[in-house]
């Protein structure tokens, strides 16, 4: 059987069976299918904790996955129902995975996390990115956390996130254009291109 076929199989057991705690099932080094064409070449890491998860020689209790994605229990969750969601190619973090791998990710957010508050029974979630050391990521595989709240759960202290409101000023404007003008360097966004900065509503 072809390696999509496996997975494909796979996909409608892990609908059938909804606890596994069995390795996951291994996929080719080249049948990602949110990578473009150029992208194909999907490449796992030998050392990666997560692309073990993906090749079947890690445990993890899964939760969903398709051609794109899979989605797991977190093994160290910060609350119940922790989770994230990887793609099935290795990318050492958000900003090195190309936007239609993201968007993939993505995509699968309000399905998963709809589920996931049902079977919690809260009505509220943090999506989580850490991207890169100083953010607090310790898992080179680019990921989302889908992290269920509940009323009064203190799992962020507020007075931890102290915020100082934003100042029209000078800063902001030089600011707002040093970003837009990396933004400009970006292949691909043609959006982003020259649009000036003014102080909006000023
Ligand atoms: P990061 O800080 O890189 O965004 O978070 C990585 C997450 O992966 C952590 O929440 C951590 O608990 C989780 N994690 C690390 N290793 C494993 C593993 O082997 N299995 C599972 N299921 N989760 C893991
Ligand atoms: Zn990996």
């Amino acid at each position: 059987m072809e390696a999509a076929q496996r997975r494909r199989l796979s996909v409608i057991a892990s609908h059938l069976r909804p606890i596994t705690i069995t390795p996951t099932s291994p996929i080719s080094r080249s049948d990602c299918n949110s990578c473009s064409d150029s992208e194909k070449q999907c490449n796992l890491e030998t050392d990666c904790i997560f692309c073990k998860i993906i090749r079947g020689d890690a445990p993890a209790l899964k939760l969903y996955e398709d051609d794109e994605c899979l989605c797991f229990l977190d093994n160290n969750p910060v609350s119940p129902g922790h989770c994230l969601i990887i793609p099935r190619c290795h990318f050492p973090s958000l900003v090195a995975t190309p936007p239609s791998v993201v968007a993939a990710m993505c995509s699968k957010v309000p399905y998963i996390s709809k589920a996931v508050m049902k079977a919690t029974g809260s009505d509220s979630f943090n999506l989580l990115v850490n991207n890169g050391v100083d953010a607090g990521q310790v898992i080179f595989h680019t990921h989302i956390h889908i992290i269920p709240r509940r009323a009064r759960d203190c799992l962020w202290a507020s007075e931890s996130l102290k915020r100082h409101p934003l100042k029209l000023d000078q800063e902001a404007l030089h600011l707002v254009n040093n970003i837009r003008q990396q933004l400009s360097f970006v292949e691909g966004f043609e959006d982003s291109k020259d649009h000036g900065t003014t102080l909006i509503g000023s």
